[in-house]
């Protein structure tokens, strides 16, 4: 009998889903998979419990409600100038994870190469992989975890298709600034690749930094496609509600592979989301507000125990060095950690080719009530005996 297929060979459990096993068996508190432990505006809840019950319980549209759709595209003029048209270059996806496998499988052939930035999102590789694509990764590295624009430069081959961007970039929180946005397009263009660019945390920037999408850089709306969800933005990760905004044709790639995954995404949310992205800038400003408050708090805090602390411009998640503790496999060490210390981490290690890059760093999410996080640190101090 045979029970897996060759597209999936060496890709075995996600890291997340084991992490967050451990932390359910041995009661630690879990820094480890991010989502928030508060749930997102009470008045979003209620748009969706409304829909419930007015019977918007059956399919919606392949892409989406209109009223959504709609929604994003006025949320990407809003925030970023993007003039979207809501019928034909917004999507709306089962969760961002669902637009970034569809556009992976609608976009890339086999043997077609594509660049990422690693360390990587663990769903990016897979989809690759099952795409029959090659990837091509080039590694942001500690201490800070800019974009190196020659190694960049150096990663296209004439089999490129793609770039496959994250920012703000789970795990190291690097925010890609301007410059570094004009090299990536510049290569694009050269090259005349598609930019797929994830921006799930568009609203979870710190220190005034801000987001900027790379189809907003000349010569790129017509070559990107971009992907972000309800998940980060209105803490609710568990909606599944995404989208992927951009030209239509590249809209209608990711939507070929999409109506054979998922055909189409649940309703009731959606009206819900569509309500959220209309929120005025005082709610993202104070969500912010409280995320770098948490981000600090964490931040801090692992200093204090003596972690090599990498404080992230944007995302859920701080970055640390473990070797200043005696440790030198993040691996190693965030399978031990529940038992020794009744916190969850996630080791970087998983997320790169370049495994050694990876192997001393561990990340930790700081979407968690201050309480929480200072109960984490408190049973961190067992790393000292
Ligand atoms: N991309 C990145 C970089 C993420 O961190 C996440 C969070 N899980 C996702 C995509 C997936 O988002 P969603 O939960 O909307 O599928
Ligand atoms: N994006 C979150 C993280 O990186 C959640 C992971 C997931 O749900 N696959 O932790």
């Amino acid at each position: 009998m045979k029970t897996s297929s060759a597209r999936l060979s060496g890709l075995g459990t996600t890291i997340f889903a084991e992490m967050s096993a451990r932390a359910l068996r041995t009661g630690a508190i879990n820094l480890g998979q991010g989502f928030p432990d508060t749930d997102g505006p009470a008045e979003v809840v209620e748009v969706a419990v409304d829909a419930l019950r007015s019977g918007r319980n059956q399919y919606a549209p392949g892409t989406g409600v209109p009223q959504l759709r709609h929604a994003v595209a006025a949320h990407q003029k809003r925030f970023y100038g993007l003039d979207l048209d809501p019928d034909s270059e917004v999507a709306v996806t089962t969760g961002a994870t669902e637009a970034i496998a569809a556009a992976l499988l609608g976009l890339v052939d086999p043997g077609d190469e594509v660049i990422v930035l690693e360390p990587y999102y663990d769903s990016y590789v897979a989809v690759i992989q099952m795409a029959g694509g090659v990837r091509r990764p080039v590694t942001l590295r500690a201490p800070d975890f800019r974009l190196p624009l020659d190694e960049l430069r150096a990663a296209v081959s004439p089999r490129t298709t793609t770039i496959l961007l994250n920012s703000p970039h789970n795990p190291t929180g690097t925010v890609l600034r301007r410059d570094e946005l004009d090299a990536i397009a510049a290569v694009a263009i050269e090259h005349d690749l598609v930019v797929i660019s994830d921006e799930v945390y568009e609203h979870l920037t710190f220190d005034g930094i801000p987001h900027l999408p790379i189809a907003t850089l000349p010569g790129m709306a017509g070559r990107t496609l971009t992907i972000s969800s309800g998940g980060k933005s209105f803490s609710f990760t568990g909606w599944k509600i995404g989208w992927a905004t951009g030209p239509a044709a590249l809209v209608q790639a990711m939507l070929g592979a999409k109506q054979f995954m998922t055909y189409t995404s649940g309703s009731p949310l959606q009206p819900a989301i569509a309500h959220a992205l209309g929120a005025d800038d005082a709610y993202f400003d104070d969500f912010r507000a409280r995320l770098q408050a948490q981000r600090d708090l964490l931040c801090a805090g692992l200093a204090d125990l003596g972690f090599g602390v990498h404080v992230p411009e944007g995302t859920y998640f701080a970055t640390t060095d473990i070797t200043p503790l005696g440790f030198d496999d993040g691996v190693e060490f965030c399978r031990a950690l529940p038992e020794r210390a009744g916190v969850v981490a996630i080791p970087h290690q998983v997320f790169y080719d370049d495994v050694a890059a990876g192997r001393p760093l561990v990340r930790w999410a700081f979407c968690k009530q201050p309480s929480v996080i200072e109960e984490a640190l408190d049973r961190l101090k067992a790393l000292h005996p």
